[in-house]
């Protein structure tokens, strides 16, 4: 698959006039056509919702499309929770999938109706003694071991911090029923960005057998099951990428087979995609500022990690454009590299690429997910401004740039920038 940038080399130009860059740009037409490409390949299941995990990408602007795709959000923390309320999300909107979680996050989300999903036994009576407990409850399944699909192992999940055990989720309904909780969901998050088609029927047969067995033992009211994020996408351009109506497909397969013969015919599928519903659609924008010629050849440009991380923390492969140069020949080898102080901030490593020359535009691919979201401030970089490419061809800011002023912000009480 060739991967082409939803940017030309002139729009860029068009852009910078007005902000410079580094910025992320998000192309609404991708992330609206994707969502319905999602609802489509569920839409054998009447109940069917997608909770957008807030965390991948916390901009209202963004929160907006999908909301007006149908989505809801997935939040887990007090500011995304916040965030989701401002936005008009509430209720049965809100999924809450959080871990070590505070009493405050709690109470705001049952404050908002949020549908709270337990990670943990314990969590039963922490909710209980900060915010109550609500009608409908969640809870996060970890079914330990190692995570296998057709023998390959895809994920640890016994190394994960995340969910229940088996036992304790049995136990945990029936505690829930006793405390008056009427209806529950089920959900499990196995692996992360995973290619395969398989991962999500797989996952869901495990949720399905999982639920059948809770209703026998317990008698509780399943409502819905979540089977969370994890739905990865293509960042290689030699990789193939997750089939959508594929894995939709499997998903029903699984509910039919499983789920239907034993009665529960009604339940809804919800998922939490982050990463599949906006990564693609999205790029970190970078100009080439410098080039330095020692051991290696290395193209330093404006962004850094602290604009896009997994680079440096996952050694995660992010395809380059040079723009305006699509169709050179990638015959020079390259380190792409930020400017901090830290040798692993390298947005490529022995990269093929068209010669690029300072003041050419880098397109850094699927950055829309876990992207900006995972910026930082270190060695005092700032974070850049988010800018949406409208369907009618428009750019709008979503979110500005910071200043200094911000990145000293929180230290104005001590007085010390008031003095001149
Ligand atoms: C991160 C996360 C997601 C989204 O994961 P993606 O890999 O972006 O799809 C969904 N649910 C929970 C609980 C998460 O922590």
């Amino acid at each position: 698959m060739i991967k082409k940038p939803f940017v030309t080399k002139e729009q860029i130009e068009e852009i910078t006039k007005n902000y410079p860059t580094p910025f992320h740009i998000y192309d609404e037409k991708g992330i609206r056509e994707n969502a319905r490409r999602l609802k489509q390949a569920f839409s054998w299941n009447p109940g069917f919702r997608e909770y957008f995990a807030v965390k991948a990408t916390p901009n209202p602007f963004i929160l907006k499309i999908l909301q007006e795709e149908g989505c809801g959000v997935d939040c887990s923390s007090l500011t995304e929770l916040m965030m989701s309320d401002a936005c008009g999300f509430s209720g049965s909107d809100i999924m809450f999938s959080s871990n070590v979680t505070p009493a405050e996050d709690f109470q705001l989300a049952k404050k908002l109706g949020a549908y709270i999903n337990l990670d943990d036994f314990t969590h039963i009576d922490f909710l209980e003694k900060v915010a109550g407990l609500p009608e409908t409850i969640c809870c996060r399944y970890n079914p330990g071991g190692k995570f296998q699909i057709a023998n390959k192992i895809m994920d640890n999940p016994g190394d994960a911090k995340y969910g229940f055990t088996k036992e304790q989720i049995i136990e945990g309904y029936g505690i829930l029923m006793k405390k008056g909780v009427k209806h529950f969901g089920l959900h499990a998050f196995l692996a992360s960005n995973t290619t395969s088609n398989a991962y999500y029927p797989e996952l869901a047969r495990i949720l399905f057998e999982l639920a059948v067995e809770l209703k026998e033992k317990t008698g509780a009211d399943i409502r819905f099951i979540n089977l969370s994020g994890g739905v990865g996408i293509a960042y290689r351009p030699e990789e193939e990428g997750s089939d959508i109506l594929a894995i939709g497909e499997g998903v029903r397969k699984a509910y039919e087979e499983v789920l239907v013969p034993a009665g529960m015919g009604d339940v809804a599928i919800f998922t939490e995609l982050g990463r599949f519903m906006l990564a693609p659609y999205g790029m970190l924008i970078t100009k080439a500022v410098h080039e330095k010629h020692t051991y290696k050849e290395y193209i330093g440009v404006d962004a850094c990690a602290a604009n896009l991380m997994r680079p440096a923390m996952y050694g995660a492969y992010h395809h380059i454009t040079v723009l305006g140069k699509e169709n050179s020949p990638c015959d020079h080898k390259y380190d792409v590299t930020g400017g901090l102080c830290e040798n692993n901030d390298k947005f490529a490593i022995d990269r093929m690429l068209p010669k690029i020359d300072m003041g050419d535009y880098l397109a850094i691919h699927d950055a829309g997910a876990h992207g900006f979201a995972m910026g930082y401030n270190y060695n005092g970089k700032l974070r850049s401004a988010e800018l949406l490419l409208k369907e009618d061809g428009s750019v709008q800011m979503i979110r500005r740039a910071e200043t200094p002023a911000d990145y000293f912000a929180t230290f104005d009480f001590t007085g010390l920038f008031d003095k001149k």
